[in-house]
């Protein structure tokens, strides 16, 4: 056993060897955060156009997220899904209230938001045709980490030295008809599972050709179209969900990250068609739909779900990419800029590895996407002062580097 130092650790210990080596970290270690900003022990304060990637939508400390989980915690922190729990039932009603959706799973994270709507389809599927198992996902996607989102995550690099993956999961290219017509006549399909947006993969739109083609494949075909907007949910992309500025309806749909309001909290939306086939015991849970994560989930979703504040996304966003496509014209290297509200991408004509590494050194968060992508994707409380400040920042670091 290794003799742990009675001292606090510091800095300048490895603290990294604490942890499985499963992230690159550096730096001070973060102990508060304010808004739109994030303050760590050596004093460094950081401008979070990161928002914990893609959670924190209210920004640090929003007093309505505050409140509900001090109110809540002082109520009932746990009871277990064996009970029907207040905060459970309010937060269930406003989703349903607001979704196509009839009936909702509620667990603690995205990957298992897309088992259970794996299992749900699979399910579904299979009692009328127990061949009937099949999954088709998109190459450059991500779902997860688990064994059924990892299967369904068709980005190689991430399966190597973890295989094999779970049967009955295949991929096809993303917004290509013709690749994901010539998979689906191979097997008998339950589900599609599609992000309308890939994020991790790089801030790429889902074409609305290449959607309307999968939502009319499962119908004629009785299959459930999943989307997963955990990265596109909760007014991310200046709507309450993605899928509402297209002509189409998921049967599924998985959230998790904001849900919470940066409490662990993921949810698996389903129609009645699919709900008819679980019976109680098909699927659980210990945690999920806990009562503290609820109630900041609810008093999340009050505050986005506003006509005003919802149009104060898509300006924000399109002033973040007017500001971004004047970088691009002073600066060399940036090949595009991309994105929907305020999740937005811009593509380098190389690794952005460094890119990122100097904005946090410079006071700003970035996050990295796909190969060549840096994500902005701001808490939606972001305003022009910040975005102005965020782009001065980032335009600094390109031309120090001499771009
Ligand atoms: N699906 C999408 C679209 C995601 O972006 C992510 C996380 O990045 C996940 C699923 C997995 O979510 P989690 O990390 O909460 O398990």
């Amino acid at each position: 056993m290794r003799k742990r130092a009675e001292k606090k650790l510091k800095q300048s210990d490895d603290v990294n060897s604490l942890f499985m080596p499963t992230y690159k970290r550096n730096g001070s270690p973060l102990i508060c955060g304010k808004g739109m900003y994030l303050y760590d022990e050596d004093e460094n304060v950081y401008l979070d156009f990161g928002a914990g990637i893609a959670v924190n939508a209210l920004g640090h400390g929003h007093p309505a997220i505050v409140n509900a989980i001090r109110s809540q915690s002082e109520l009932l922190i746990h009871a277990s899904n064996l009970y029907l729990s207040r905060a459970q039932i309010d937060l269930a009603d406003a989703l349903l209230e607001n979704s196509f959706a009839d009936h909702v799973f509620f667990s603690n994270s995205g990957t298992e938001a897309n088992e259970a709507a794996i299992k749900f389809a699979r399910k579904w599927a299979s009692s009328k045709d127990k061949e009937k198992f099949h999954i088709l996902s998109f190459y450059n996607g991500f779902h997860g980490r688990t064994y059924g989102a990892l299967s369904a995550t068709a980005q190689e690099q991430l399966h190597e030295g973890f295989e094999p993956l779970v049967e009955g999961f295949h991929w096809s290219e993303f917004n290509n008809i013709k690749s994901a017509k010539k998979m689906l006549s191979q097997h008998k399909f339950a589900a599609i599972l599609v992000e309308p947006i890939q994020g991790e993969g790089g801030i790429i739109p889902a074409t609305e050709e290449f959607l309307n083609f999968l939502r009319n494949w499962c119908t004629k075909n009785k299959a459930a179209l999943i989307f997963d907007e955990i990265q596109t949910g909760m007014g991310r992309t200046g709507t309450l969900w993605n899928y509402q500025q297209y002509d189409i309806v998921p049967d599924i749909l998985t959230l998790a990250k904001p849900l919470g309001g940066g409490i662990p909290l993921g949810a698996t939306l389903c129609t009645s068609a699919i709900a008819k086939a679980i019976t109680p015991g098909n699927h659980g849970t210990t945690f999920g739909g806990n009562p503290v994560a609820c109630a900041a989930g609810l008093a999340t979703l009050n505050v986005i779900n506003k006509k005003s504040f919802l149009k104060n996304i898509v300006r924000m966003g399109s002033y973040i990419t007017k500001k971004l496509e004047q970088l691009q014209k002073t600066v060399t290297g940036i090949k595009e800029v991309r994105g929907c509200g305020l999740l937005i991408g811009i593509e380098f004509d190389s690794d952005p590895t460094a890119i990122v590494a100097a904005c946090k050194k410079a006071g700003l968060l970035l996050v990295k996407a796909g190969h060549n992508t840096v994500r902005m994707l701001p808490p939606l409380i972001v305003t022009k002062d910040d975005i102005d400040s965020a782009v001065s920042i980032l335009q600094s670091v390109l031309e120090s580097e001499g771009r």
